[in-house]
C-alpha cells in the first residue's frame, strides 16, 4: 500500500506496470514526435511561453532582457506540468528569465565550482575514484540557476582524438573505478555515441561503475528509447541513473514512471539529486512530497545542493542556516533513506560538503 498526502500522480502496482509498460511500447511509433523532434522544438521565446501558459505579457519585458544573458530553453513535454496562469508555479520559476538575473552580487562568480581550469579536455578527476566526463555541452533545458550560465560549453565538443586521450587516462588510472557520464546534459548525445563510448569503457577492467548524472528523463521522458536501454543494460558496467528533479510536480508524467520502471526492470540504480532554490522547493512541505513522490516512482533521494553561488542566481539562494533548520525538519518527518544529504561543492575539497 502506498500512503500519501495528496494525490497528483497514479499508484503503479507490479501487474499495472506490465501493462502500462507493454501499451507504451506499443504505442510509442505513434507519438508525433521523437526525442530529438521535442529536443530541437524546445521553448526559447518568451512570449510563446508565457501565452502558452496563458500568462498575460507584464512578465514579457524582463524575461526577454534577461534572456539576452542566458537564452530560455524549455520543452513542452515540461511546459504541460506547468500550471495555467500560475507565475508562481515551481517549474516555471526555475526556467523563466527575470529581472533579478541582472544584478551583481557579491561573492557570486561566474564559474563557483573552478570547473573551467581542468586539466584534461572533457575530463574532470578531481575525487578519488571517480572520472567525470563532460560528454555534451548542450542540455535539454536552460536552468536559471545553473552555473552553466556562464560556461563556455560549446568550446567542450571533443574532437575523436580528444576522446582517446580521455579514454586513455582512464585506462592509465587504477584507481578509477566508476566514471560519471556528465555535462550539460549526457543524454543529449545520441545513443550511438553513448554506445560507442560506454563500450571503452566497459573495456576497462579496473572501471565497474557508468553513472549517469542527467535531467533529461525529467523534462524529456522519451528519451529513455529501447535504444538507450540497451546500451545502458548490455555491458559488464553497473549503472546508476542520477537523476535531476526540484519538485513533485516534475514527476507526475507517465512517460516519465514508465521510462523509471524500465530502468529499474534492467537493473539501473535510480537516484536523484536537487538543488534547494527559493520560491521553488524551500519549504518542508515540497521537500517531504518530493521524497515521497520519488519513492513511489523507484527514485530514492540522493543529495540536496545548496545553489552554486553563480552571478545572476542570487534570487534562489537560501542562508546555510535556513538550509540546516529544513533540513532538520525533513529529517523528522521520513525515513532516512528518504531524506537526502545537504552537500554543497567546494572546488578544493576531495568530496562533497556536508551542511
Ligand atoms: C559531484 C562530483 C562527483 C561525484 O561525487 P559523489 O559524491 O560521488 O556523488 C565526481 N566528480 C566531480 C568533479 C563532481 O563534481
Ligand atoms: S546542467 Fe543541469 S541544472 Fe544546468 S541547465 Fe543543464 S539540466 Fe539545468
Amino acid at each position: 500500500m502506498i500512503h500519501r498526502t495528496a494525490a497528483p500522480l497514479q499508484n503503479i502496482t507490479n501487474k499495472d506496470q506490465q501493462l502500462i509498460i507493454s501499451d507504451r511500447c506499443a504505442a510509442a511509433d505513434k507519438l508525433p514526435h521523437s526525442w530529438q523532434e521535442q529536443l530541437q522544438h524546445a521553448i526559447s521565446d518568451p512570449a510563446q511561453l508565457l501565452s502558452l501558459l496563458e500568462l498575460d505579457t507584464t512578465y514579457l519585458d524582463a524575461a526577454q532582457k534577461a534572456a539576452t544573458l542566458f537564452p530560455l530553453r524549455v520543452p513542452l513535454s515540461f511546459i504541460a506540468r506547468m500550471k495555467k496562469g500560475d507565475i508562481n508555479d515551481p517549474l516555471l520559476q526555475q526556467v523563466l528569465p527575470i529581472n533579478a538575473e541582472h544584478i551583481e552580487t557579491e561573492g557570486y562568480s561566474k564559474d563557483p565550482v573552478e570547473e573551467q581550469s581542468g586539466e584534461i579536455n572533457g575530463l574532470i578527476h578531481k575525487y578519488h575514484g571517480r572520472a567525470l566526463l563532460m560528454v555534451n555541452g548542450h542540455c535539454a533545458i536552460n536552468c536559471r540557476y545553473c552555473f552553466r550560465r556562464h560556461f563556455p560549453y560549446d568550446e567542450h565538443k571533443l574532437s575523436r582524438e580528444q576522446w582517446g586521450d580521455v579514454i586513455q587516462h582512464l585506462r592509465d588510472d587504477e584507481s578509477i573505478t566508476e566514471v560519471i557520464y556528465s555535462g550539460g546534459d549526457p543524454l543529449a548525445s545520441n545513443d550511438k555515441q553513448l554506445r560507442w563510448l560506454t563500450e571503452q569503457i566497459a573495456d576497462i577492467q579496473h572501471v565497474k561503475r557508468l553513472r549517469i548524472h542527467s535531467r533529461l528523463p525529467i523534462v524529456i521522458p522519451s528519451r529513455i528509447t529501447d535504444t538507450c536501454l540497451e546500451w545502458m543494460s548490455s555491458s559488464r558496467l553497473s549503472v546508476v541513473m542520477v537523476l535531476h528533479s526540484n519538485h513533485s510536480n516534475e514527476l507526475a508524467d507517465h512517460t516519465l514512471q514508465t521510462a523509471i520502471q524500465r530502468m529499474k526492470s534492467v537493473g539501473i540504480t535510480v537516484l536523484n539529486q536537487a538543488v534547494l532554490l527559493k520560491g521553488v522547493n524551500d519549504n518542508l512541505a515540497a521537500q517531504v512530497q518530493l521524497s515521497e513522490t520519488l519513492f513511489e516512482i523507484g527514485v530514492l533521494p540522493y543529495y540536496l545542493h545548496v545553489l552554486d553561488k553563480v552571478q545572476g542566481s542570487a534570487h534562489f539562494a537560501i542562508s546555510d542556516a535556513s538550509a540546516k533548520q529544513l533540513h532538520a525538519q525533513v529529517t523528522t518527518q521520513l525515513p532516512g533513506y528518504l531524506v537526502p544529504k545537504l552537500v554543497r561543492e567546494v572546488s578544493d575539497k576531495p568530496s562533497k560538503v556536508l551542511i
